[in-house]
């Protein structure tokens, strides 16, 4: 199937997910028919919903078009941007992903996670490699983030070059590999004519640290702390889990960590030579109370407070191995993602409790910093690639707009930016880049009970419930005689406490008679309608008496003959 949204010679590009939001990231790119695609994310949600594990792009677009997928390219191995692959691919073929470094190692792994998922090839790429297709030659410019392996990828196409950063710092003495800043300013001299580039911290003033420092402002930290360091990192900042482990060795400390993902990360780490432990540093779990408190680090998950990761189960003493105790110091090497400073300050309580030491990120102690660039390091980029054309990407809707103003600062003409969301799908061709429709793109829910995919409409329902309760009413019939043999009971929960509130639920009982047995004398008698004009006559009514509006479930038993 053609993108009939474009014109012939177009080139298309548009998200299913990663605007407006910072999460599951998926750009799509169209040239010459043949589609593009680049990162294939998840989106933690807040706890607004209920009992949502996570959240992944609307793939619908892609199951339509599926036969002119040419492959997934991935930027780098954070969960925004390859969380989302073994749901994509369960939905969808995909001839071949392309990634490369540590990416590849957290694909494999995930996939052996999901084994029903029959994956593709993956086509290990470096940062040298081109792959021509139709009309377009691909290529790679290693950027530094919180991570290692990310680079961001280049269209070069017939109009100019097509430039998607991924997520990127300016980091000018980075722990890992250099940015090539010389491939940045290849591609503006030779002409770029469109540039996505990562908004996460449009709105940041100032310069963002670069990860060389933190390592030695952790070492400073650590020679002055004399019980057991407990410190909580994201398991894929391995740049961090590696100056955590120098400085540790440093300050002649052994180290332990917990956490799955944790030990995931150092297992990838260590097969790719990111993380280097020097024999009998590392501590077996069971070797940890021989060593006395002075000699150790903890290395956890759990620095956005999350209550069932390592670091929560410790400041609760209900983790097997380790309890935290007075003493001891936690460290969070992390800022709270926005939605999370509520489990962090949790977790923290319970610390302060115990008498522990706690140190978070700030002026006092430099514990993290961001793997975002700032306002300053997005003006560098554009001034390097110097576009023709702009689409901010990677950002909740008012860091979109901030990208766009700094944008305009560094020379983009205004009419020269669009603002997009999930869906909107820009045209480029030589005329220029214009909004030409819109596809599909949903935000699918993902209960990780098993459940699999769930619909908007149960979200609502559990919001409904979580907010206004569940109101039943119980009623034995005999529909061939027309006759309501009890009088109905009600049950509630969430919605009010029955006791204390009789009044209200004879009221209503009553209420659910007189409609019952009304609805019963009908000639056309069926039980649904009865079961609706139940719901309809009880909503109202309650509605009335309490300003609430609970979900009503009808359970109606009929003894009929
Ligand atoms: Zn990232
Ligand atoms: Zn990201």
């Amino acid at each position: 199937m053609k993108n009939t949204l474009l014109k012939t010679d177009e080139i298309g590009i548009f998200s299913l997910g990663g605007l407006g939001e910072v999460g599951k990231n998926m750009y799509i790119f169209e040239i010459s028919d043949q589609i593009f695609i680049v990162d294939s994310g998840i989106l933690f949600p807040d706890n607004h919903l209920l009992g949502i594990d996570y959240v992944i792009p609307d793939f619908q677009y892609l199951v339509e078009n599926e036969e002119r997928i040419v492959g997934l390219f991935i930027t780098h191995a954070h969960e925004d941007h390859i969380g989302s692959i073994p749901y994509l691919l369960r939905k969808v073929k995909i001839p071949k992903i392309y990634a490369a470094g540590i990416a590849v190692d957290m694909i494999e792994y995930k996939l052996t996670e999901h084994s029903d998922v029959k994956a593709p090839p993956i086509d290990v790429y470096k940062s040298h490699y081109k792959y021509k297709f139709k009309d377009v030659e691909i290529s790679f410019i290693r950027l530094n983030h919180s991570i290692p392996d990310m680079f961001g990828i280049v269209f070069k196409t017939k109009l100019g070059n097509i430039f998607h950063t991924g997520d990127f710092k300016i980091d000018f003495s980075p722990v890992g590999p250099p940015a090539e800043y010389d491939k940045l300013a290849k591609i503006g001299s030779e002409g770029t004519i469109l540039l996505l580039s990562d908004s996460t911290n449009s709105e940041r003033e100032g310069i963002i640290e670069s990860d060389s420092k933190i390592g030695k402002s952790i070492n400073e930290l650590f020679s002055r702390i004399s019980g057991r360091i407990i410190i909580a990192t994201f398991a894929s900042n391995m740049y961090r889990i590696q100056q955590i482990i120098e400085s540790s060795i440093r300050n002649g400390r052994k180290i332990a960590f917990f956490g799955r993902s944790m030990e995931r990360a150092i297992e990838v780490g260590r097969q790719s030579g990111y993380i280097k432990i020097p024999k009998g540093f590392l501590l077996e779990n069971e070797d940890l109370n021989k060593i006395p408190d002075h000699k150790l680090t903890i290395l956890v998950t759990g620095s956005q407070g999350e209550p069932f990761a390592a670091l929560s189960r410790i400041a609760d003493r209900s983790h097997r191995q380790i309890q935290a105790r007075k003493g001891d110091t936690v460290i969070f090497s992390s800022s709270p993602i926005p939605g999370n400073q509520e489990g962090v300050n949790r977790t923290i309580n319970k610390l302060f409790r115990l008498d522990v030491e706690v140190i978070t990120h700030g002026p006092i102690a430099d514990t993290h910093t961001s793997g975002h660039g700032s306002q300053h390091d997005l003006k560098l980029m554009l001034s390097l690639v110097k576009p023709k054309y702009f689409i901010p990407v990677h950002g909740e809707h008012r860091m979109l707009i901030h990208h766009r103003d700094l944008a305009i600062e560094t020379g983009v003409h205004p009419d020269n930016i669009l603002i997009l969301d999930n869906g909107d799908v820009a045209g480029l061709s030589a005329n220029g880049l214009r909004l030409a429709g819109k596809v599909q793109a949903d935000d699918i829910y993902i209960d990780g009970t098993g459940i699999g995919d769930i619909g908007s409409a149960v979200i609502r329902e559990r919001k409904v419930l979580s907010e206004e309760g569940l109101f039943a009413v119980i009623a034995t019939i005999d529909s061939t005689k027309g006759e309501l043999l009890t009088k109905p009971s009600i049950v509630s929960r969430g919605f009010i406490y029955m006791r204390g509130n009789e009044e209200i639920t004879n009221e209503l009982a009553n209420l659910a008679s007189d409609v019952i047995s009304k609805e019963l004398q009908k000639k056309h008698y069926h039980e649904n309608n009865l079961k609706q004009k139940v719901i309809d006559v009880l909503q109202s009514k309650i509605k009335d008496l309490t300003l609430r509006n609970p979900i009503i479930i009808p359970i109606i038993s009929d003894l009929k003959e």
